[in-house]
């Protein structure tokens, strides 16, 4: 690889200010490229790197604000408001989950929490044959996701590296029999504060803001924030570029509008928005699948007092991952930790006087993250004119995946009984708590089906995907097995929506290696798309 000089002060990003200050390009301007890349999170990056890496012209837009390194204060509060996701309040239409994603430069990865896992080879085989993915069976995309893994420096953790909360599940799952292993992660020399959600200060979590983004900038990739594209524009029914709007983000401002003239598009927006952007635009889609088949892995928190201080907010933030039941039933569960923000978004959250009590016992308090299956069969919808309309997010669980939820939620209250918790505090806004192994089951029966049980029961997604499934068959999928869109030629996906059917493993690490796959494709056949 040619050596290239990576910025020291983070990435050079064009923000709404710098447009506003440069009369020069006025309240609409036009700029040229060859490739636009929407979206900087674990796809577009990445798709960035790779492609200017192969000498093609490359603008990155984002519809987030940039946000350096230097600037994360290790408090969530702060950046809750500023680079999630509307601002941690995207919700599906019964409001009982939570769609937590980043919106900023580097997307998701700046706010992860560093857990990777590969797919399984069972899993990519099972895409190659159903969904006529022949490249990405196990034998023919491992060596991607090898690379990725080489890029984001990911390792098993090490002995230090298991905080208190996780040798507690560890006690929990020696004693029940059940097997477990030490996570691994994307940090380089973990400074172990436990704070990855509220961004790293240090640098050391391997996020796309300090890997793919500084090196694509190197190799010349331009990169706008503040910058949400609205549409992708098509001619002869090829993609042609793209219309954004750039806002301020402190004030609101509408900055301007930027018109993209390019040779070829490439969403990345996460699986929620590229799937609304292709719905805006108004592309063919034959298969009527586009934005359907949205897959969330449903996540709670179970939290559990112990006897002892242990100090559960010190630490990884991850530290081992309980395996037994991936396979068989798709829970995964994860050691957590207990800090004073989640103990007050997922634990008790009591108010006044009761939640000041709560809160003395802050140091006894440990956290453990329970992640079922789901069948996928969400969707999202954007109504109403492309600029001014609205994104519904479609998402009530069938009985059976509402029994996933609880049932991990159980098993995941269960170790810690057998790790010697003396209460355990259930994800429901009833305020359930089980003082005893033996109160677990009738405490878990008053998380009931349907509206008014959804209600009781706390749920996230940290990772939706699956709403333009990658396939063969084109009344089947939304998107071909080389990433470009079916009926529009120039047109790519790259990111999470991809992923042809619901995973249980964390997600990032896959998606990071397809979107290095539908980079490969791109530049396999450059000819084809590109004039010189
Ligand atoms: C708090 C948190 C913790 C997580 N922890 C883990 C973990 O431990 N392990 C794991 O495997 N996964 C984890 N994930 C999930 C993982 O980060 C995502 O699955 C992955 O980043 C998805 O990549 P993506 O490129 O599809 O989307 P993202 O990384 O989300 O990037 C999409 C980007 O597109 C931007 N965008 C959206 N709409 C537009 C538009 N119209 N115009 C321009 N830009 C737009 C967004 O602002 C965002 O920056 C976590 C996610 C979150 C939010």
């Amino acid at each position: 690889m040619a050596f290239v000089r990576v910025p020291r002060d983070g990435v050079p990003v064009t923000q709404a200010k710098d447009v506003a200050l440069d009369p020069s390009l006025g309240k609409r301007f036009t700029l040229k490229t060859d490739v636009v890349v929407v979206g900087s999170g674990a796809a577009g990056s990445m798709v960035a790197y790779e492609m200017a890496k192969a000498g093609r012209d490359v603008l990155v837009l984002e519809s987030g604000r940039y946000y350096p390194s230097s600037e994360f204060t290790e408090h969530l509060g702060d950046t809750m408001t500023k680079i999630y996701q509307d601002q941690v309040g995207q919700v599906n239409t019964t409001a009982d989950i939570i769609f937590v994603q980043g919106a900023c430069v580097g997307g998701s990865t700046v706010v992860g929490a560093c857990v990777m896992e590969e797919p399984g080879d069972k899993v990519l085989d099972g895409w190659a044959e159903k969904y006529g993915l022949d490249a990405l069976s196990a034998e023919k995309f491992r060596p991607y996701l090898d690379k990725v893994a080489e890029e984001l420096q990911i390792h098993t953790n090490e002995a230090h590296e298991i905080n208190a909360c996780a040798h507690k599940v560890i006690q929990g799952c020696e004693k029940m029999q059940f097997s477990w292993k030490p996570a691994q992660r994307n940090v380089k020399q973990c400074a172990l504060t436990g704070h990855c959600l509220a961004g790293c200060p240090s640098d050391r979590k391997m996020s796309s803001l300090v890997t793919h983004l500084p090196w694509a900038s190197a190799y010349g990739a331009r990169i706008f924030s503040d910058t949400e594209v609205i549409r992708v524009k098509t001619l002869d029914g090829r993609a042609r570029g793209v219309e954004a709007r750039i806002v301020d983000p402190d004030s609101g401002a509408h900055v301007a509008d930027m018109n993209v003239d390019a040779d070829m598009v490439v969403l990345a927006a996460g699986g929620i928005h590229t799937p609304l952007i292709l719905q805006r635009s108004q592309v063919p889609d034959r298969s009527g699948q586009l934005g359907r088949n949205l897959a969330i892995q449903p996540f709670t928190q179970v939290l559990g007092k112990f006897k002892e201080p242990l100090y559960g907010f010190r630490g990884a933030l991850v530290g081992v991952q309980v395996d037994e039941f991936t396979h068989t039933d798709g829970y995964t569960i994860f050691s957590g930790l207990a800090e004073p923000e989640s103990l007050l978004a997922q634990g008790d959250m009591k108010a006044g006087q009761a939640h000041i009590e709560f809160m003395k016992d802050y140091k006894y308090y440990a956290g453990v993250n329970a992640f079922s299956k789901d069948l996928g069969n969400g969707y999202v919808k954007w109504d109403g004119d492309a600029y001014s309309g609205s994104k519904t997010i479609h998402y009530n669980p069938s009985r059976e995946e509402f029994e996933n939820m609880k049932a991990s939620a159980a098993l995941a209250a269960r170790i810690f009984f057998s790790g010697g918790a003396e209460k355990v505090y259930l994800p429901t806004f009833q305020s359930l708590q089980a003082n005893s192994v033996f109160e677990l089951d009738e405490k878990m029966d008053k998380v009931d089906y349907g509206i008014k049980g959804m209600y009781t029961f706390r749920s996230n997604s940290f990772s939706p995907h699956g709403t333009c499934r990658m396939g063969a068959d084109p009344y089947e999928s939304v998107v071909s097995p080389t990433g470009e869109m079916h009926d529009t030629p120039g047109l790519f996906v790259a990111d999470a929506s991809l992923l042809p059917e619901s995973m249980s493993a964390p997600i990032q690490w896959t998606v990071h290696a397809l979107a290095k796959y539908v980079s490969d494709q791109i530049n396999n056949n450059a000819s084809n798309y590109f004039i010189s």
